[in-house]
């Protein structure tokens, strides 16, 4: 099986908690792997544990994390057969795994015309309506450049809408408009800040869903035509469009409604040539599902689906890359129990201002059911040019309460000193009888924060 590997040395073109993450899914099956870092990450713990490391950079991610020529480069003197993304930096930019595989590499993802299809979000949209897979109503394609054919677009939806960034993600390049005289500011404001963000100020507009759960399903596909989902997970509980705690399954939606859209989801990737990875994100209100985006890549939040599956996500990428057929059929994934992820941020507790410095003391939660993603250890220093994610504490429980459970003892062991968390922002959320309910909307925690402040 070794000798028919198309890669036997890993290059991980990312940092942090993911980093090591994939590391160890490389390590666990047999492949050695290269660590790249910024200046600023020298003694991150992945780097240390790499079978070679390479430093490619200050800590400007543009001159390091984003250098597409210098991960090539690093590749090569590295004699590393293939690249893994992880999250965020180029991990759903085309033209670097077009550049990946043009230099004769691997690149552990999709083809880099998947990525295109699905980074435009209006022609993702497109796609998946084709495909027979249910989208947020709208306008079915790009705004006119009319502000009255705009306005007349707006009415027939029905505000209030959302106008979007094509090219958006993280959560920005979005404006919600309540009525028609909002409507010519926010678009001209929305395009000029897409422009600004993602050098494309195209944009197109949604129904805004009032009262929308977010519900996505995972996919792992091969390059042999089979395509499996596993699952949903509700990342509901959102701050600025940015997820804090998720879980999985999503309470009270029936799993015969989750088997439906996870097949259209499948037929979908199956119709669009689709490999590695992928989550098909959509809202979801009266018991219907709506596409807004696909991402072509893993998640953040993917240790849920690990946990409620048994299947190792990551691990699946890399055999998916090496030219691997899924060793799996659907009807041989279970979903079983229940799994909670909370985002360790390292952020002020009040104003939510990332809180970079010195990590004096670190002590971690234990004992069944609970798993601590993170590349922070003790004396680490959280860098203030990143992302303000330092861990996720993952619980499993056989049900629901007994997830929430556990996490709520694991956040209450975990020891955090030397700057501030949002661990106490969760513990309050656990607490919180509509969240123990299950199943509140997109906007509760905002709703939420207001009432408490
Ligand atoms: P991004 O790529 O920036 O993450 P998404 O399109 O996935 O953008 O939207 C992010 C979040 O914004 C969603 O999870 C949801 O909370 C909110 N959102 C997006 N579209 C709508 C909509 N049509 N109605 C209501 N909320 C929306």
């Amino acid at each position: 099986m070794s000798d028919m590997q198309r890669f036997k040395r890993v290059l991980i073109a990312n940092r942090g908690e993911i980093a090591l993450r994939i590391q160890r899914a490389c390590r666990q099956l047999g492949l050695e792997t290269v660590a790249v870092y910024s200046e600023a990450d020298a003694d991150s713990r992945h780097v240390r544990e790499a079978d070679v490391a390479l430093c490619i950079g200050p800590a400007a991610a543009s001159k390091s994390y984003l250098d597409m020529e210098g991960l090539l480069l690093a590749a090569k003197v590295t004699d590393a057969g293939a690249i893994h993304p992880g999250y965020g930096f180029l991990s759903e930019n085309a033209d670097f795994a077009d550049a990946v595989e043009a230099a004769g590499l691997t690149f552990v993802g999709p083809t880099g015309d998947s990525i295109r299809m699905m980074g435009d979000k209006i022609t993702a949209k497109r796609a998946m309506r084709d495909a027979g897979v249910p989208c947020v109503p709208g306008s079915d394609g790009p705004l006119p450049s009319s502000a009255e054919e705009v306005r007349a677009i707006a009415l027939e939806v029905g505000f209030p809408v959302i106008v979007k960034a094509s090219g958006g993600g993280g959560g920005r390049g979005m404006r919600v408009v309540h009525s028609v005289d909002e409507l010519d500011d926010a678009v001209v404001l929305t395009a000029k800040e897409a422009q600004q963000a993602f050098g494309n100020p195209t944009l197109y507009l949604e129904k805004y869903m009032q009262k929308p759960r977010h519900v996505e399903i995972q996919v792992l596909c091969d390059m042999h035509g089979t395509a499996l989902w596993l699952g949903a997970r509700d990342c509901s509980l959102q701050r600025r469009h940015q997820k804090v705690l998720e879980e999985a399954p999503a309470p009270g939606i029936p799993s015969e409604t989750i088997a439906e859209i996870g097949e259209r989801c499948v037929q979908a990737c199956r119709q669009i040539g689709y490999r590695g990875a992928g989550t098909f994100e959509f809202l979801y209100e009266d018991g219907i599902f709506a596409f807004i985006e696909m991402n072509t890549r893993v998640q953040v939040e993917h240790p849920i689906t690990e946990e409620t599956t048994g299947i190792d996500i990551v691990a699946q990428q890399l055999r998916i890359a090496q030219g691997e057929t899924l060793d799996m059929r659907q009807e041989d994934i279970r979903m079983q129990g229940h799994a909670i992820e909370c985002r360790l941020n390292a952020e002020d507790a009040a104003t939510f201002m990332p809180s970079p410095g010195t990590v004096t003391r670190w002590d971690l939660p234990g004992g069944p059911g609970i798993r601590v993603d993170t590349h922070v250890v003790s004396n680490y220093t959280v860098q203030p040019y990143y992302d303000s994610l330092i861990g996720k504490i993952i619980s499993y429980g056989a049900t629901r309460e007994q997830a929430i459970a556990r996490m709520r003892v694991a956040l209450a062991e975990m020891r955090v000193e030397g700057i501030s968390t949002n661990i106490a922002l969760h513990q309050d959320l656990l607490a919180d009888p509509q969240f123990q309910a299950g199943g509140v909307d997109i906007h509760y925690l905002e709703r939420w924060l207001a009432e408490r402040s």
